[in-house]
């Protein structure tokens, strides 16, 4: 049998390594949201960590792992979302160089972001162009470090030092929520979680419309689907990866879904009960606790609230339609 690809140790020296540079982030309560399921909720509030998202622990744990060398060079990833803006904080953090590879349709605001942080952005045509070919191109002629979003080792264990601190500062739980794409954040809480509280429940949680992950765990073997239609747009992953699979089927309990009109009743609960902003792909454990209700009465219960980037208009245009 192969070695998986992390273990608790790899996320407890993330963690050191993080420590004073990633906020630790707050855990938040609702009276009402207990009150709803009977249960204890307790929300990890990954949404207030530096840049928006818990991308950053990630971003910043591979970064800080480059050699000496390969820090000087300067490092490369593609992503219009939440990982961009890890990395560009990250290499900045480290003073090295980040090349940003983004569709030449992402938001203007995304875009803005990430050359705010410092990064340079390479944009493609994401019709015409092939992304991976461009970025090796880039990544060879200019000797930089791809640093992917999910698929990596020192990025899954950066992402559970999230749950790392929650169990810090709560204890035990019965279960635990945490949204779902690629798997780097699923694959890092529940190597924390097993570790420390081997009979805490982990549930992965992805949209009804891409329930790639959901198959893959039924049948023992990774499931590629096309780019699902959802608003949880951190989550339009086609497939896990084969780093983060092994660590999901081996420490993850189970995986379900949620619609987005939940998701949206989820970032309305939260926008007005709890004051927080929380984009869509980090409301499905919100909306998975909720879907679950009284099933979950009498349990602690950890929700992951994993980033809050969204423009407000669109926040506004979607918790206004419902
Ligand atoms: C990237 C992201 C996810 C999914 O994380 P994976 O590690 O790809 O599973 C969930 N929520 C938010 C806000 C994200 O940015």
């Amino acid at each position: 049998m192969t070695r998986l690809a992390i273990d608790y140790d790899d996320v407890a020296a993330a963690h050191r390594r993080l420590e004073g540079i990633a906020h630790h982030t707050p855990v938040l309560h609702s009276t009402t949201a207990d009150a709803s399921t009977g249960a204890r909720l307790y929300f990890k509030a990954e949404h207030l960590q530096r840049v928006g998202a818990f991308k950053f622990r990630g971003g910043y744990n591979a970064v800080s792992l480059l050699g000496e060398a390969q820090k000087r060079a300067g490092v490369i990833a593609f992503s219009s979302g939440n990982h961009a803006q890890a990395i560009a904080l990250s290499a900045r953090l480290h003073g090295t160089r980040a090349v940003i590879v983004m569709p030449e349709d992402a938001p203007e605001i995304k875009i803005a972001a990430t050359r705010g942080y410092g990064a340079e952005v390479v944009l493609y045509d994401r019709y015409t162009q092939d992304r991976e070919a461009l970025g090796r191109a880039l990544a060879e002629a200019e000797g930089l470090a791809l640093i992917p979003p999910y698929n990596h080792p020192h990025v899954m264990a950066g992402q559970g030092t999230a749950a790392k601190e929650l169990f810090d500062d709560v204890g035990e739980l019965d279960t635990l929520f945490v949204p779902l794409g690629g798997g780097g954040l699923l694959s890092g809480c529940a190597t924390v979680a097993r570790a420390r509280y081997p009979g805490c429940r982990i549930i992965g949680v992805e949209p009804e419309a891409g329930n790639d992950a959901q198959q893959s765990l039924r049948r023992g073997e990774i499931v590629s689907i096309a780019t699902p239609h959802t608003i949880a747009d951190g989550a339009q992953t086609p497939a896990l990866g084969d780093l983060t699979f092994p660590v999901i089927r081996e420490r993850v309990d189970d995986i379900v879904t949620v619609s987005d009109a939940r998701l949206v009743e989820a970032m309305a609960f939260m926008a007005s009960r709890l004051k927080q902003i929380i984009e869509p792909t980090g409301c499905l454990g919100v909306a998975a606790a909720f879907q679950a209700g009284e099933k979950l009465a009498g349990h602690r219960v950890g929700v992951m609230l994993s980033g809050g980037n969204i423009d407000l208009p669109r926040f506004a245009a979607l918790v206004h339609g419902r």
